[in-house]
């Protein structure tokens, strides 16, 4: 559309919320392509989305990095293969090996905290609960840790309260890291009144970006007259941005995946704007965003920051840190 004269625009503030978008995470799943791309060159295989963001994909595509679902869509021997940031059952890696593939594991070291503490309570004898989303990848990693059967999956506080454990005082629950921090403190808090004895993690599951975006997103949410998520509609922690704004009084929320796909009636007559994006969704899709309001609005930008989040940094998989050979 032509943009309108500044004199003829209604005002619009729009709300920034800090933290947003990228985290530690993302960022090194992100490089790590990028990196394996330059030291192996194409093709750099990445076994499903390296994070939930379409532009993000796209974007490595473009570099000559081929995603695919499962290995068995790799041609050939001794080519690398990354693993997505949301992480993968045991058996992908063994397959891997005895594909001769160069595996580089890009799971999030926040998600690998939950896998290790999946094993440990399987060595100590304990029936594991995963609170989490059924079909997310995430959870099939985290599940997969484990012989079939070892980790069984609670979705719900309904689904918490009618859980049947094998042993009651030999159970323990881990968590997706990108849920609803207040949902899951309702199914965890079901079944700590049931099962009074189940291990849980000394600090949260979930982890710090989710919960910092979801904290910023609450206060934003009662000031605004709608709000827009930016991120992939298979992207978990924004999905929870969304319904944690419209849970703490936002009047509209929606997840959208760049400007294009904004309905204008739905943002027609607002004067004030909440925007935040996913922890997998680049700053880049937050300007377009804005620079499409401005078109139709005459724009004023505030950010409301929750957390500070400056400093976070996760090392590199070995195999692509600068000096260190490959495997
Ligand atoms: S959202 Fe959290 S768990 Fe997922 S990649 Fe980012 S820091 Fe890691």
């Amino acid at each position: 559309m032509t943009s309108l004269p500044a004199s003829d625009k209604p005002s619009l503030k729009v709300v920034l919320c800090s933290p947003r978008g990228f985290c530690a995470g993302v960022v090194r799943a992100i490089d790590t392509v990028e990196r394996a791309l330059a030291k192996y060159g194409k093709p750099v295989y990445v076994r499903h989305e390296i994070v939930h963001n379409r532009y993000v994909v796209e974007s490595l595509r473009q570099k000559g990095a081929v995603f695919i679902e499962e290995l068995d869509e790799i041609p050939d021997a001794d080519v690398p293969v990354i693993f997505s940031a949301h992480g993968v059952p045991k058996s992908v890696p063994i397959d891997a090996g005895k594909r001769n593939l160069l595996a580089i594991d890009a799971t999030c070291p926040l998600v690998t905290k939950v896998h290790r503490e999946a094993e440990i309570h399987h060595r100590r004898g304990r029936e594991i609960i995963l609170i989490g989303h059924a079909g997310h990848p995430e959870v099939t990693g985290t599940m997969g840790q484990l012989p079939a059967g070892a980790v069984r999956l609670v979705q719900t506080a309904q689904e918490a309260a009618s859980f049947v454990a094998n042993d009651p005082d030999r159970l323990a629950y881990v968590t997706q890291t990108t849920l609803s921090v207040d949902d899951t403190a309702e199914i965890v808090a079901a079944l700590k009144a049931r099962f009074p004895n189940i291990a849980g993690p000394h600090k949260e599951d979930i982890c710090y970006a989710t919960t910092n975006r979801q904290e910023a997103v609450k206060r934003v949410a009662p000031v605004v007259d709608a709000m827009i998520v930016v991120g992939s509609p298979n992207s978990s922690n924004s999905q929870r941005l969304k319904e944690v704004a419209l849970r703490n009084g936002c009047p509209h929320a929606e997840l959208l995946q760049r400007a294009a796909d904004i309905d204008w009636n739905r943002f027609g007559s607002i004067s004030r704007l909440g925007l935040t994006a996913g922890a997998s969704a680049p700053e880049v899709l937050i300007e377009e965003i804005i620079d499409a309001f401005a078109a139709r609005y005459a724009v004023s930008v505030e950010t409301v920051s929750a957390v500070e989040e400056s400093g976070i940094f996760f090392p590199l998989p070995r195999q692509v840190r600068s000096g260190e050979a490959a495997e």
